[in-house]
């Protein structure tokens, strides 16, 4: 029997279509610290300044003194699907953070921003965005760079809102989104600051300067710097190279192996992503030398061609899909396995048994 009511298909309102596609990109106040940090990244920034005011909800603020924008460029930037960062021609060949156009549209949508910026040159302006509704582009005061504001994180999908975790687990989940994207990039300096109650400085990385003698010394003292002298002087440094897939980085020992995965950081092309099959691949590498319930510490860097890699599956773009999984899965617990081999129990000979 047909229902008596056919519903009526009509197409969604556009800023209902906005707030839908933000709640993709960003998730929580970790996730729209993340898309910041990564354009001040894209716009070439040596610093880095984040705040936050109630674990991200009522205030973020990221500064930077990348390239700038355009003034007559800001409400593009503020528009969904407008990047500059490629033309759409080839999603496959990504080596910037950004390529979707999508975060600032998202925190536009569902958010208080203001965007603040100052091209070498030109003059500093500044246009605001409330619930998706932009406002004009108007003068503003900033010596250079890009300073963007977000106030009131989801007062326009109040869903979402209650979604959120305490004031003290956001601000633990910034504060790891910005360790993991210093770690990927240890010539640019960062500050973070908690604005709650007076002022805290959270955490404080100054730039690396590179080592003309050791390339790698640089990251491994960003490194210390992020996870603690722990990891650093007890690590053993991995090289592994297989198809055009590079493996560097460094395990940590058996013997400083935690009871919880937080210090497990995995990048690929520079990107820190939270990839199952390469999460999977490093317990799998300390399979025989860690007892379980133990978690390595360790920071892994896989390197290949940007097309061995589809980096869109994810709107956060955390999860990454490998052209030859199996390939990389073999490199990382090989590569592991050889590092580690000295802290492995000798193998029983035969005649032993
Ligand atoms: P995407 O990063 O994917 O391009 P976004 O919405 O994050 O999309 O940013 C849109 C555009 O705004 C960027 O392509 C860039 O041109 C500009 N932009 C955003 N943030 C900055 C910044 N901090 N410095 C310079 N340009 C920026
Ligand atoms: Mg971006």
């Amino acid at each position: 029997q047909a229902p008596s009511v056919v519903p009526t298909i009509r197409p969604l309102d556009p800023r209902a279509i906005d707030r839908i596609a933000a709640g993709e990109v960003v998730e929580r106040p970790a996730s729209a610290v993340k898309e910041l940090v990564e354009n001040a990244l894209d716009a070439g920034a040596t610093r880095i300044d984040v705040a936050i005011r109630e674990g991200g909800r009522a205030l973020i603020r990221v500064e930077d003194d990348g390239c700038g924008i355009r003034a007559g460029e800001l409400p593009l930037a503020l528009a969904r699907h407008a990047t500059s960062k490629t033309d759409g021609a080839d999603l496959l060949d990504i080596r910037s953070f950004g390529f979707r156009g999508e975060a600032l549209a998202s925190l536009a949508a569902v958010a208080r921003l203001t965007l603040t910026s100052r091209v070498l040159g030109e003059d500093g302006a500044a246009l605001a965005a409330e619930g998706g509704r932009l406002g004009e582009v108007r003068p503003a005061a900033i010596t250079r760079g890009t300073v963007v504001e977000v106030r009131d994180l989801f007062f326009a999908t109040p869903a979402r809102l209650k979604f959120l975790r305490g004031e003290r687990a956001e601000a633990m989940a910034v504060a790891d989104v910005v360790r993991r994207l210093a770690m990927a990039e240890p010539f640019v300096a960062f500050t973070l600051r908690d604005l709650t109650e007076g002022e805290r400085l959270v955490l404080r990385l100054d730039a690396e300067v590179p080592d003309l003698q050791d390339p790698r010394e640089a990251l491994r003292r960003r490194l210390r710097a992020v996870l603690g002298r722990g990891f650093s002087e007890g690590a053993v440094p991995l090289d592994a190279e297989r198809e055009g897939h590079h493996l560097t980085g460094w395990a940590g020992l058996p013997a400083e192996a935690r009871g919880n995965a937080t210090a497990q950081h995995v990048f690929v092309n520079g990107r820190p992503v939270r990839d199952k099959l390469l999460l999977g691949a490093l317990r799998a590498g300390y399979m025989d030398v860690l007892a379980s319930g133990r978690h390595p510490m360790a920071a892994l860097f896989l390197d290949c061609d940007p097309r061995l890699v589809d980096v869109n599956v994810h709107p956060a773009k955390a999860e990454v899909r490998f052209r030859d999984p199996d390939l990389v899965r073999g490199l990382v617990v090989g590569g592991l396995r050889r590092a580690l081999a000295p802290a492995r129990p000798a193998p029983m000979l035969a005649e032993e048994l």
